[in-house]
């Protein structure tokens, strides 16, 4: 029978999609990696799965057990997905501002949530360190996914190795987003493994301080964005030795314009995050060869920010665009 063994055994080897409007308008292929077709909806239920089972091998994660995680939400329902299947509790600490449709489906999963106001890394209530502290105090097992390589590692072993094989190793180009740095780490290192000549593109918000680390060599922040999951102000243990070619800056209009034209042209409905790569696969694009094949991350549905992304006074009081079909 070709069955799938539980929602574990759904985890990854998502479709690679040719991504018909970015490579007409563009001339190149660009194909998407559907990762929002995850069970639990997006690119983290690989990080979730690779995090548990390397706490399970090394024995800080024991049957019964409960998970404690500080997360923009993806990864918190991840983590619930994978926990519910496998007999864990999860413990999500979540900033307050992530969108209404994470922390509800993260309740009708049954997690314990933690809402904390979002405040800089350096501040002690950050939500990192307050689930940290939680693990401390409670004895559970801290997922720790900026900085436990069991994420990058575990994006190197599936999406990397699935992405060279989907395209029969004719990818020329990567490009993606980065929230921990373990999708982009984990796929770029077992691309250039393959071939060194795959450019690797880091995509990066507004608000974030990478795009100015890789051109400048220093982290600097400016502007913002409403994208969620990603943006990052330091270089996690998952990012620091990624091999990157080059970074892109995307601001909020040219992704959400993006995310519009995939709904229209071929009903594709993504999250803030995709758009931004998808804007930054079709700008490398560009400047790549006729027979250039890039591809990117679908990281997660646009469903899960309905509220946002597809709600045009939301969007208007930000000054941004909107759906022209909402209007
Ligand atoms: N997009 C979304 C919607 C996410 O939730 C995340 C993870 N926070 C990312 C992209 C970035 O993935 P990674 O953590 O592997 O860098």
């Amino acid at each position: 029978m070709d069955v799938r063994n539980g929602l574990v055994g759904s985890v990854g080897n998502t479709p690679l999609v040719k991504l018909e409007w970015p490579s007409r308008v563009t001339g190149r292929t660009i194909l998407g990696k559907a990762e929002f077709m995850n069970p639990g909806g997006s690119v983290k239920d690989r990080a979730a799965l690779a995090l548990i089972r390397d706490a399970e091998a090394r024995g800080v994660l024991k049957p019964g057990g409960t998970i404690v995680e500080g997360t923009a939400g993806n990864t918190g329902i991840g983590l619930a997905v994978v926990g519910n299947a496998l007999g864990y509790k999860t413990i999500i600490v979540m900033p307050e501002t992530q969108s209404q449709e994470k922390k509800d489906t993260l309740r009708l999963l049954g997690v314990d949530l933690r809402l904390v106001p979002a405040v800089p890394f350096k501040d002690p209530g950050n939500y990192v360190h307050v689930s940290r502290r939680i693990a401390e105090e409670t004895g559970a097992f801290w997922a720790n996914q900026f900085d436990n390589t069991a994420n990058r590692d575990g994006h190197y072993a599936t999406t990397g190795q699935e992405i060279w094989t989907q395209t029969d190793g004719r990818v020329t180009a990567f490009t993606c987003a980065t929230g921990t740095g373990g999708t982009l780490a984990g796929v770029a290192r077992a691309l250039k493994e393959k071939n060194p000549d795959v450019r690797i593109v880091l995509a990066d918000p507004m608000g974030s301080a990478l795009f100015s680390w890789k051109k400048l060599g220093e982290l600097k922040a400016e502007g913002t964005s409403i994208t969620e999951g990603i943006g990052q102000g330091r270089v996690t243990r998952n990012l620091e030795d990624a091999p990157l070619d080059d970074a892109v800056q995307i601001p909020d209009e040219e992704a959400l314009e993006v995310v519009f034209s995939l709904v229209k042209n071929e009903g594709l409905v993504l999250g803030g995050s995709s758009g931004i790569n998808v804007a930054a696969a079709m700008r490398v694009a560009r400047e790549l060869p006729e027979d250039a094949v890039v591809v990117t991350i679908l990281c997660d549905g646009g469903q899960r920010y309905q509220s946002k992304l597809f709600n045009p006074e939301f969007l208007r009081a930000k000054g941004l665009p909107t759906p022209p079909w909402m209007d």
